[in-house]
């Protein structure tokens, strides 16, 4: 089975004691391997789970827990109590575990074997048992776990597990990313600042400033044999506007596209930034905005920000990898206007340029037309409308002593007329449950103009991501209630403050 995250892994650790002899412990230690192959072969579940024997007292658990945590390989531990095993064993163990965790609440058997059943088979398979006593420690120590109720061959449970992995991919991806934003905040807006230091503790993104002349310098040292590459792809890729082709007259506009691609590649492959932040306020000697190679960056999978919005970036790199392998995308995307003819009523998101191409599945145009901000040349782009279909939009808003992340389940639509004097990127989305009572909750929410849109993963995998960040995360989706809604938010604002304590 070919596994998205190659690299990455997740260990199974089973619970049990000595209390009913080998006999039964070598039946433990078979019966939790068939389960972790299971999953291990499961479509659903995109990482190789590798059983670990099975565990029986209190320092070999503290050391598989201590172990997990310094295998930078490991992105998370999937529990499972097999037999009756006291939980109190685990005690130092999961208080010690920095890594997410899911309880697996599982039986080897689908069918209780009603005609047959004595003593023997009751006291193996007690995880009934088993796995409440570990809900009970699990649920004392305040850890936070996903929990996931069912046999192993079922869809369901498969489908759960692989929701969790993505997760804690996303998250193993936050843990040590880079982020390089160049250049500072667009002037006077808010919602895109935040607290950098408290980024770093939070999510683990280093979020660091470099100025646009560090770019500049990589952006002029590309050598024209690469530029020449870069655009043979291009030709290959998408349909190049006549006046942009080697015979165009703007030619020369889209080989300094390919240059300010072939520059930024340079400058986060040097720095380690998997994800980057721009603001057209601040573009020094570049002489575009650049919007092309931003494109291409974001469908290379970094993350992105624009206006010098590193909190969105964050959220486009972990969308990004956590969707790794999935039909679709993830980009930046900004709520931009609106149509209110009732009845018809839809959200028109684009940015000035920079939306990623993983939204469309059609072959974008490459085009040049003027921008009228920034100041500098006309500026190259992909053109193109997000393919229709059920999205989600994830917003990060920095509430002073928390992170909330506010996510609306979308259904994104066909424009419902050519735009032919929009020549940018855009999709256009009825959001849930209606218009009126996601913007309304949004606006409650304080959440962000500028959004991750992804195609690729669905709220529950960002649910699963605020849990295991330990965030706050408001589902606007179609059971929403605008009063409902106002309650959630006055109950989050007193959860979180007493959970983060003094
Ligand atoms: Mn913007």
């Amino acid at each position: 089975m070919s596994k998205h995250f190659a690299d990455r892994e997740v260990w199974f650790l089973t619970g049990s004691q000595t209390l009913y002899g080998e006999e039964t412990l070598r039946q433990v230690a078979e019966q939790s391997q068939a389960i972790a192959a299971q999953l291990d072969d499961a479509a659903d579940v995109p990482i190789r789970i590798v059983w670990k024997p099975v565990l029986k007292e209190t320092d070999s658990i503290r050391r598989a827990a201590l172990d997990a945590n310094a295998d930078d390989r490991v992105i998370g531990v999937i529990a499972w109590m097999h037999t009756f095993s006291p939980a109190k064993m685990w005690i130092t163990g999961l208080d010690a575990l920095a890594k997410p965790l899911l309880h697996l609440h599982t039986q080897a058997n689908v069918e209780l074997p009603w005609s047959t059943i004595d003593m023997d088979f009751m006291n193996l398979n007690q995880a009934a048992h088993g796995d409440r006593e570990f809900g009970y420690i699990a649920t004392r120590l305040g850890i936070p776990r996903r929990i996931v109720v069912g046999h192993v061959s079922n869809p369901a449970v498969q489908a759960k597990v692989g929701t969790w992995v993505r997760a804690a991919a996303g998250l193993a991806a936050a843990r040590g990313m880079r982020l390089a934003r160049i250049g500072d905040n667009m002037r006077n807006v808010a919602v895109t600042e935040g607290d950098k230091v408290e980024a770093e503790l939070q999510f683990g993104v280093a979020v660091n400033t470099w100025g646009v002349n560090d770019l500049v310098e990589r952006v002029e040292a590309v050598a024209e044999s690469a530029i020449d590459e870069l655009i043979a792809e291009y030709l290959d890729l998408y349909d190049v506007a006549p006046e942009l082709r080697p015979d165009g007259e703007r030619h020369d506009s889209l080989r300094y596209g390919a240059r300010q691609e072939l520059g930024m590649l340079a400058l986060f492959e040097e720095v380690g930034a998997s994800a980057f932040t721009t603001t057209f306020e601040d573009l020094g000697a570049l002489r575009q905005l650049p919007g092309l190679a931003v494109q291409r960056l974001m469908a290379a999978g970094y993350g992105f920000g624009a206006e010098g919005d590193w909190k969105t970036a964050i959220l486009v790199r972990v969308a990004k990898v956590m969707g790794q392998g999935l039909p679709g995308g993830a980009s930046l995307m900004e709520d931009y206007t609106y149509n209110l003819v009732p009845g018809e009523e839809k959200i028109l998101g684009a940015h000035m340029l920079e939306i990623c191409p993983s939204l469309t599945t059609s072959r974008p145009t490459l085009e040049i037309h003027p921008l009228g901000i920034g100041n500098r040349e006309d500026p190259v782009r992909l053109v193109f409308d997000t393919d229709p279909g059920e999205g989600l939009v994830v917003a990060m808003s920095d509430m002073r002593d928390r992170f909330r992340l506010t996510a609306n389940v979308v259904d994104i639509v066909p424009p419902d007329q050519e735009l032919p004097n929009l020549p940018v990127a855009r999709a256009v989305w009825n959001p849930r449950p209606d218009f009126y009572t996601s913007a309304e909750a949004w606006l409650m929410a304080g959440a962000a103009h500028h959004t991750v849109l992804t195609t690729q993963v669905g709220v529950d995998v960002f649910a699963d991501f605020a849990e295991m960040a330990e965030q706050e995360l408001l589902v606007i989706d179609e059971d929403t209630t605008a009063r409902g809604f106002a309650r959630e938010i006055r109950w989050n604002q007193a959860y979180h403050r007493l959970a983060r304590g003094l």
